[in-house]
């Protein structure tokens, strides 16, 4: 490779940041609690209400996603009570972990990864345990590519429990759509480093009426996590802790980015992206690991082929300058993913696939060079 500096990121996070993200983020340092701080707070609050649909004031963390699941099970639960998590992979696993690590009763519905999870098997699930408080979703699991159905499975919540939701929206929101307020979800979560085109270290959440409530009448057990503080900060301008301030200034740029493209448009480009990525793999004879339906428009899963491991093959793309993800858990060295989310367009859908062929010719593997991009290329040239 002639440049050590210059590659293509295709993971599904952390993203490529765009330049003027970048540029934003070199501004000097300001006080955490001036007057700059307070506006740019304000700011990024108001307007990631759009991104997530709501009306509530989103809460900013310093700290990676998880630190928002976890926010989201430790604020919301009480000593004792019960929880289902909806696990399709290792996402919805972490958000299980979780709950069992503080102790809260799990009812865990496991769902072959790979796959979303269906709202009548989750009827049937919620219907055997009546004193559920919290159900536990994830919208995009990261580790399949699937998009679970999000809209019909809260609408069976709802309809048979009185349970609050709570909605791991980490590697989709902002890619997306969004109605927090209309679906009804009680806490929705997203993180930096995914399809808002920022470093890692920034974690968002909104929390409903009916789950401040909730909250209010627990005694939460995490210090730095403590949502009520957050909430009380941010009714003044301000965070609990010092915040982000560089993330944060990047993240301005980001939401000036994606009012100037357009919500509709970025949401439409993505699903371009998962067509064309779906589209030229499967024209090099790849199994894809989602069915059409299930799948992200954020991350695409595809399986190893006959007489060779996924691994096999991120080691030559990655020396060909093109890294793309591998499987976690039992799909490690199964599949291998790539991420079409954030910064991303269809050149660069174009750019993978044929990173993937010039691999997959490395290999032996049979393939007519061109195939794939040949195939994206159409789907994009009757998109246009
Ligand atoms: C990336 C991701 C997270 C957060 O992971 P962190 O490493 O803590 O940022 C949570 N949920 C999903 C679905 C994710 O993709």
């Amino acid at each position: 490779m002639p440049f050590n500096e210059k590659f293509h990121l295709r993971i599904p996070g952390p993203t490529p940041i765009p330049p003027r993200i970048q540029q934003a983020m070199t501004h000097p340092m300001i006080g955490h609690r001036s007057s700059e701080a307070s506006t740019l707070i304000r700011e990024c609050s108001d307007r990631l209400k759009r991104v997530f649909g709501t009306q509530q004031q989103p809460l900013l963390l310093t700290s990676s996603g998880t630190s928002a699941l976890e926010a989201a099970v430790v604020n919301l639960l009480a000593p004792r009570e019960e929880a289902i998590v909806v696990v399709t992979g290792a996402f919805g696993e972490r958000f299980a972990k979780v709950v069992e690590r503080y102790g809260f009763r799990l009812h865990r519905l496991n769902i072959p990864w790979g796959n979303a999870c269906d709202p009548d098997t989750l009827k049937h699930f919620i219907q055997s345990y009546p004193n559920v408080q919290v159900v536990f979703f994830t919208y995009c699991e990261t580790s399949t590519g699937v998009l679970n159905p999000i809209t019909e499975l809260i609408q069976v919540v709802h309809r048979y429990s009185d349970a609050l939701v709570v909605v791991d929206g980490v590697s989709c929101l902002g890619a997306v759509l969004s109605q927090m307020d209309n679906w009804n979800i009680d806490i929705l979560i997203t993180g930096s480093q995914k399809a808002m085109m920022l470093p890692p270290g920034l974690a968002f959440m909104a929390v409903s009426e009916r789950a401040w409530n909730k909250m209010k009448q627990n005694s939460v057990r995490s210090f730095y996590l403590d949502l009520l503080a957050y909430r009380s900060s941010l009714e003044k301008d301000s965070t609990p802790y010092t915040p982000a301030i560089s993330l944060l200034l990047g993240l301005k740029e980001a939401l000036n980015m994606l009012d100037e493209e357009g919500f509709n448009h970025v949401i439409e480009r993505h699903h371009l992206l998962k067509k064309m990525t779906r589209a030229g793999v499967s024209a090099l004879g790849l199994k894809l690991m989602t069915s059409e339906q299930d799948a992200s428009p954020t991350v695409t899963s595809i399986y190893g082929g006959e007489g060779w491991r996924s691994d096999d093959l991120r080691h030559i793309l990655r020396q060909l300058g093109m890294v793309v993800a591998g499987g976690q858990q039992h799909l490690k060295g199964e599949i291998f993913r790539i991420g079409h989310m954030g910064y991303c367009d269809a050149f660069d859908i174009i750019t993978v696939l044929s990173a993937l062929e010039m691999a997959l010719t490395k290999m032996n593997v049979p393939i007519d060079l061109g195939a794939g991009v040949r195939a994206a290329q159409e789907v994009w040239r009757d998109h246009v």
